[in-house]
């Protein structure tokens, strides 16, 4: 019998998750508006809302955590890190900030105006809200085949080379930078390969732009190449990340999520001149250049955590959790976007309930369901998400209306997983009585999800 995989962890700590009544969930659901971010999280038995800053902490992680310099100038905690991510990825320059989109937030500041676009592959939605709130435009250019949840593709987060290349002939004074997001999240965990990488950055260069990866997952997208991409079969985890980074001249990240810790993130470029600009709009926004929002503590274990991330042993284990999760949904016929992703399992909300039209957001109703069913949280990635069109100010529509269970990382067990793959497949068996979806009575003016007021019909 061959031995099946397994965590190259055991357990040191554990935290109490709490059941509940049926009755209890309708309650509390009805008085959250229908809106799962407004669940208070003792009212949910498992939570994959998101896999962001909600993974476990290694006992070396907690250990720097105690090590931590906290000197507001110099600290050693920042030199700590500083010296991680120029090891991974190679990058001289480098900014911390308190998290991922407060990175995009510093970086697009120095260089996103009025007018631009920024081609990019499925951008992650706080990545497309600060290319909006700057009154530029965020142009998708992923591979067609992103949008087919039934075509199996190994690199599903890979940019349409031609999309792209018409993008540059037409503007290519009007596009600052190209934004390769790994993995791709919008379209489902999926990675980019290095050959594509490759070919952005030619035509990068071609136009006189500059390529930046938005790399909140990096490291899930280096055990893709590893697995997926015959040439790097070979290859550690970290010679893949130090490849991937020569085809980029900069980097935001969400430490959040790769970073193994709960609260982080930072930028990193080649180009001096970038990382002068960007020191300006950090120390307005996040603070001074070696702590940018940190904490000492959070550097050391961000530091540490990129390490543990970057080895084959842990990827492995992670991301055959997820698939484990997709196999057994699969299993009971439950309609998937494949492959499986990286960090989260998606399942296709408009086939699941083909009776809820478009306009009644059928991934939100059946994330609903799933919470009522068994207390489970998911996330819809719909028209919800999608936002209005900021001109138009119409409901966009995606093409995909998918409910994302996103697994924390090194967090929940195989028996778990149990859980949420019945809690579907009892869902999946009424489908059928499931007909109306919700209408929104209360919206923010962008990124409308976190905070939407809801109603069902
Ligand atoms: C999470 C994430 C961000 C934003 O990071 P935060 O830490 O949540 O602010 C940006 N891009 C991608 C791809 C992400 O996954």
């Amino acid at each position: 019998m061959n031995i099946p995989y397994s965590e190259p962890y055991k357990i040191k700590m554990v935290e109490q998750i709490h059941k509940s009544s049926a009755k209890e969930r309708q309650k509390w659901l009805k008085e959250a508006n229908y809106n799962l971010f407004k669940l208070r999280s003792k009212q949910v038995f498992i939570d994959l809302l998101t896999d962001s800053g909600t993974g476990a902490m290694s006992d070396k992680q907690w250990a720097a955590i105690m090590e931590g310099d906290e000197s507001y100038a110099g600290s050693d905690s920042f030199f700590r890190l500083k010296e991680m991510v120029r090891s991974l990825t190679g990058f001289e320059y480098f900014l911390p900030t308190h998290q991922g989109r407060a990175a995009e937030n510093v970086l697009f500041s120095a260089l996103i105006k009025e007018g631009d676009i920024i081609p990019g592959n499925a951008h992650f939605d706080t990545t497309k809200g600060h290319i909006e709130f700057r009154k530029a435009e965020a142009l998708d250019c992923t591979v067609r085949e992103a949008f087919d949840p039934d075509i199996i593709n190994d690199f599903k987060g890979n940019l349409d080379l031609q999309k792209l290349e018409n993008a540059l002939k037409d503007n290519y004074k009007k596009v600052p930078f190209i934004i390769v997001t790994i993995t791709c999240n919008t379209t489902g965990g999926q990675p980019v390969s290095i050959e594509n990488m490759k070919a952005v950055h030619k035509l990068a260069k071609k136009y006189s732009t500059k390529v930046i990866f938005d790399s909140a997952r990096f490291a899930e997208n280096a055990y893709f190449i590893k697995t997926r991409e015959e040439a790097w079969k070979d290859k550690s985890i970290k010679e893949i990340v130090r490849e991937m980074y020569k085809y980029a001249d900069g980097m935001t990240m969400s430490s959040k999520k790769d970073g193994l810790v709960n609260i982080g993130g930072f930028m990193a470029f080649n180009d001096k001149d970038i990382y002068e600009k960007a020191s300006v709009f950090n120390i307005m926004f996040e603070g001074f250049l070696t702590y940018g929002g940190m904490a000492g503590r959070d550097m050391n274990a961000l530091a540490q955590g990129l390490d543990e991330a970057s080895e084959f042993t842990y990827l492995e284990s992670r991301i055959k959790q997820v698939a484990y999760l997709g196999e057994r949904l699969s299993s009971y016929g439950i309609p998937l976007l494949k492959p499986y992703g990286g960090h989260a399992i998606f399942v296709n909300a408009t086939e699941f309930l083909p009776h809820i039209p478009r306009e009644e957001f059928p991934a939100q109703s059946l994330a609903i369901e799933l919470y009522l069913e068994a207390g489970i949280r998911g996330v819809e990635l719909g028209a919800i998400m999608a936002d209005r069109d900021p001109v138009s100010r119409k409901n966009r529509f995606p093409e995909l209306e998918l409910v994302r269970l996103a697994i924390p990382r090194r967090t929940y067990s195989q028996n778990h997983m149990d859980v949420v793959a019945a809690a579907l497949k009892n869902i999946y068996e009424r489908r059928d009585k499931i007909r109306r979806g919700v209408k929104i009575v209360k919206e923010a003016p962008i990124l409308r999800h976190f905070t939407v007021d809801l109603e069902r019909l």
